[in-house]
């Protein structure tokens, strides 16, 4: 009896010992405070000595020389198994949108628990918790350049992002997801007498040029599952809708601009989404617990669905790839479009500061579907002059492939001319609208002069947008490329197309 016992006491204290989990920072702090950049980087450290699915990369640094950590989970070598799903989601580019950063860090850790192992049969995930550190232990938006990095990812002037896009390139990840806050406390809300309240809401591609398969699945299937699995668990949850208030400002879903971390990863044919939780008050510690909670959930949800829709989603996106590297005669590619109404309502929940409630308000002016109102004819490259040095820099940044070009028969050079530069509303900002007419190029092309762009390449819509001089997104509308834009001159990058 007593050895029965004594075994009994052995056991207990043996389960105990062996199931102690590690705690993230904001729960050994008792949720009272954020996780600062050293216990996210012990914590980081702990987590993966003890688990054996975890490999902690650092992907750079940021401006002012803090890490910027990518923690990959996988049952084999990260990458390698071709049958797998790879998964990346990353977190607080905003440094004030502290509960990404702290979700993240909460899923890490449950990912290491046996019940959610099963996850990486199918799936090789790498999440990077903390994007801008130097902005989170000020809590500010910016980084330490006080640059957005959630508008730096076509010019890519900033290591954080850079580093990210390095990141990405080496795996070719196929599904993302950027992990935000969004503030719904604004005074034009309050005056109106509602605000935003969801706990978590979520977006995914809405660029004209991505596959509409991958928007197809991501809108009517990926969004409502992860919006559901929210709700189930006590989130309130909405699909992503920035604008408003509505009856002052029309409502629509997310830019179609691909500077940000779900865009310029979509435009790849990537299945690439956003999370907005909701940000607290005083921006940081109120209601962290259910905030940085709702977070995690949301992303844990969002791999269940993929794990469970992993073959479909390996293949949506291999075909939207190969669509990319795949010449198609008379293909055009939407560099100008707008945000219009389709005649649908949108009902809409909001916080009544009325009646202190949640309640429902039906938005007129809901503008879900994203028009095209300028397309050019896919060129099969571009030429850019070698002497336009940020240009050649940005190549490299993007790490495109850049080929010796030769003239061939059935081949023609372009050229545009500037005839003036008007203006355009851009998702309400009035930026440049150059005035252009195309002509053939007759002068002799040196390749000691020129480097060559081909555009059947995975980033090849991306090259389209970035390099077309009337693109709304494209480097000219940046003042660090305004130069290249001269009125009465010809623009200096070349199309090659063929005749
Ligand atoms: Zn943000």
């Amino acid at each position: 009896m007593k050895s029965v016992l004594t075994i009994l006491i052995i056991l207990t204290w043996a389960i105990r010992v062996f199931s102690q989990q590690i705690s993230a920072p904001l729960v050994k702090n008792n949720y009272l405070k954020v996780t600062s950049y050293e216990e996210l980087t012990a914590f980081i450290k702990e987590l993966d000595e003890k688990s054996d699915l975890l490999k902690t990369e650092t992907i750079g640094q940021s401006v002012k020389g803090r890490n910027l950590y990518a923690l990959k989970f996988s049952t084999s070598e990260f990458g390698k198994d071709k049958s797998k799903l790879k998964v990346l989601f990353f977190a607080q580019q905003h440094g004030n949108e502290q509960s990404g950063k702290e979700g993240a860090l909460l899923l890490a850790q449950a990912l290491t628990s046996p019940e959610n192992k099963y996850l990486f049969d199918k799936i090789d995930f790498a999440i990077i918790p903390q994007m801008n550190p130097d902005g989170s232990e000020a809590n500010k938006r910016r980084n330490g350049n006080s640059m957005d990095l959630n508008r730096n990812h076509l010019i890519l002037t900033e290591p954080e992002t850079m580093a990210l896009h390095r990141f990405f390139d080496k795996y070719l990840f196929e599904v993302s997801m950027d992990v935000h806050e969004y503030s719904p406390y604004g005074e034009d809300w309050e005056k109106y007498g509602y605000r935003k309240n969801a706990d978590v809401t979520l977006g995914a591609t809405t660029n004209p040029n991505i596959s509409e398969a991958i928007r197809n699945l991501s809108n009517n299937e990926i969004l409502p599952f992860v919006l559901k699995y929210l709700a189930d668990r006590k989130f309130s949850s909405f699909e992503y809708c920035p604008g408003g208030p509505p009856e002052i400002d029309y409502i629509r879903h997310s830019t179609f601009d691909v500077n940000d971390g779900r865009q310029s990863l979509g435009i790849l044919n990537t299945l690439s989404f956003i999370q907005e939780g909701m940000n607290g008050k005083d921006d940081s510690i109120e209601n962290i617990r259910h905030r940085s909670e709702g977070q995690m959930t949301g992303m844990l949800g969002m791999l269940k669905f993929i794990y469970s829709h992993k073959d479909q989603a390996k293949k949506l996106v291999a075909e939207g790839r190969k669509e990319l590297i795949t010449a198609k005669p008379g293909e055009k590619i939407s560099i100008q479009s707008e945000h219009v109404r389709t005649g649908q309502k949108l009902s809409i929940p909001l916080y009544s500061y009325f009646s202190k409630k949640d309640s429902t308000v039906v938005v007129n002016d809901y503008r879900p579907v994203v028009k095209t109102i300028t397309d050019v004819q896919k060129p099969a490259g571009y030429l850019i002059p070698k002497q336009a040095k940020n240009l050649v820099e940005w190549a490299g940044k993007h790490a495109l492939v850049i080929q010796d070009f030769k003239m061939q028969k059935g081949l023609k050079i372009e050229q545009y001319f500037i005839r003036r530069i008007d203006s355009i509303d851009f998702e309400r900002e009035i930026i440049i609208n150059p005035v252009v007419e195309g002509t053939e190029f007759s002068g002799n092309i040196l390749p000691s002069d020129y480097l060559y762009i081909p555009t059947d390449q995975l980033k090849g819509n991306l090259i389209i947008l970035a390099l077309e001089p009337k693109s709304e997104l494209g480097l000219v509308t940046y003042k660090e490329y305004a130069q290249l834009l001269r009125i009465g001159e010809t623009f200096p990058v070349l199309r090659v197309v063929k005749k």
